[in-house]
């Protein structure tokens, strides 16, 4: 979509007035690290005024020299996660009052909408191996940045305790970084260290053992369980093929880094673009053909994706060996065609007889979400299968129109509800044909 903002006008940019405008900014805006960006800036541009999220997105009012070029500088230096559709600005009445503040949202709290699940971004990957840092070699550190969301969260508003993380107490630590404006972990819902988050049953050591040793292990992680095994291995990856029972359809593999996956696919800009975008899809790229015949029989394309957890880059490292590139394969634990197996007691019950070691964590998974798979066509992305990273963010179908609810078809189904001009498509749910996919928790929150 064209992101469009109404630029206040240039005929006073460099007087020296006071001003004050209000800005109403619309578009993915809510728990993406916005306010804390607001705050920052206007403190950073030495303005007052106040920032909060209401029901239309974020109200922002901003008072002081320069003021406006307050909206330039939001839309140039708007968070990662965030997408602004429009920034509407309005001259207003000075008020002469000082500082800024984070006000409380009004209208409930965040209450539009819930985002996308992200990839673990730069500052906590290296936070995640800073041996100095609080998170070093924790499995599930995040912030605004990055991390779960519509995976962990069971209603609106999109709030700690409407959240899978509602069963851990924050530690002191974490509460100060939670409650600190100008701090990237403020207001991230998931946050969590060692000494206050979820935990993994099996370490990481334990975990590359196996796989070092050939065996299959079946990992919980953002969206659901991965089956995993070395994809160099032939015999492990036929084994793995064998009690999955998949005949000839093809593994993804997972690597650390886009120079890693560079080994085994022929990657375009297009596609690395992609690969390391916040959702971190399966791209189809092509393969160099230098992995065994089995991880993809008889293809060209390779479906490669690059670590999204904290706990798939700590796995990786812990196989990286004498300079050889770790290359998993890393295919949905979804046995028989079934539904993705999300649950700890699930993975025991249906995956006891396909993985050798099953490593699951505390963090309940409440909404299911299958990697998505995308393609470069013509370049641009395609979706192939659309979940993780992309849902709930809803489609613009560019002018209002009544509320209408789709069902989708028997085979590959998703679902869609619109609202106004917002088209909320579930995940990729699948086949529907047995049990377990009439009993999945579909992605589109009651109260939206
Ligand atoms: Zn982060
Ligand atoms: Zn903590």
């Amino acid at each position: 979509m064209a992101n469009r903002v109404t630029i206040i006008d240039d005929a006073h940019a460099g007087e020296r007035t006071i001003r004050r405008f209000r800005l109403r900014v619309r578009g993915v805006v809510q728990g993406v690290g916005f306010r804390p960006f607001a705050f920052a800036l206007a403190r950073q541009m030495g303005l007052s005024g106040f920032v909060l999220n209401d029901n239309a997105g974020v109200l922002i009012e901003v008072e002081g020299f320069g003021a406006d070029a307050f909206a330039r500088a939001v839309k140039a230096d708007a968070p990662p996660l965030s997408r602004i559709d429009i920034i509407e600005a309005q001259e207003i009445d000075t008020n002469g009052l000082t500082g800024f503040e984070i006000r409380e949202s009004v209208g409930g709290k965040s209450a539009t909408r819930i985002g996308a699940d992200a990839a673990t971004c730069r500052q906590c990957l290296e936070e995640l191996f800073d041996p100095a840092s609080r998170f070093f070699h924790y499995p599930f550190v995040n912030c605004t940045h990055c991390g779960p969301r519509l995976t962990i969260t069971k209603r609106l508003p999109y709030d700690r305790v409407q959240t899978s993380m509602a069963a851990f107490a924050m530690c002191p630590a974490c509460r100060a970084d939670y409650e600190n404006p100008l701090n990237r972990r403020f207001h991230a819902e998931p946050v969590a260290c060692p000494a206050c988050g979820p935990k993994l049953s099996h370490s990481v050591e334990a975990m590359a053992q196996a796989i070092r040793a050939g065996k299959i292990v079946a990992l919980k992680g953002i969206g659901g369980f991965h089956l995993l095994c070395d994809a160099k291995n032939a015999s492990a990856v036929a084994t793995l093929r064998q009690r999955k029972a998949r005949d000839e359809k093809p593994f993804a593999v997972m690597l650390r880094d886009v120079a890693a996956a560079g080994h085994f696919a022929d990657l375009t800009h297009a596609e690395t673009a992609l690969l390391e975008s916040p959702a971190h899809p399966i791209v189809l790229a092509a393969s160099r053909g230098n992995l065994p015949h089995s991880v993809a029989p008889g293809l060209t394309r390779l479906g490669v994706m690059l670590a999204y957890a904290p706990v798939h880059h700590l796995l990786l490292a812990a196989l990286e060996d004498g300079g050889k590139v770790p290359v998993l394969v890393a295919t949905s634990a979804n046995p028989g065609g079934e539904p993705l197996v999300a649950s700890n007691e699930d993975a025991h019950r249906r995956l006891s007889g396909i993985a050798d070691l099953i490593v699951t964590h505390d963090r309940d998974i409440v909404v299911r979400a299958d990697d998505s798979v995308m393609q470069i066509v013509s370049g641009a992305p395609a979706y192939l299968r659309r979940a993780r990273g992309y849902v709930p963010e809803p489609v613009d179908l560019g002018s209002d129109g009544p509320s209408v609810i789709a069902l989708g078809s028997d085979l590959k189904n998703t679902i869609c509800v619109t609202r106004g001009r917002e088209a909320f498509l579930s995940q990729h749910i699948g086949g529907l044909d047995n049990a377990e996919a009439r009993r999945w928790r579909i992605s589109v929150p009651s109260s939206m």
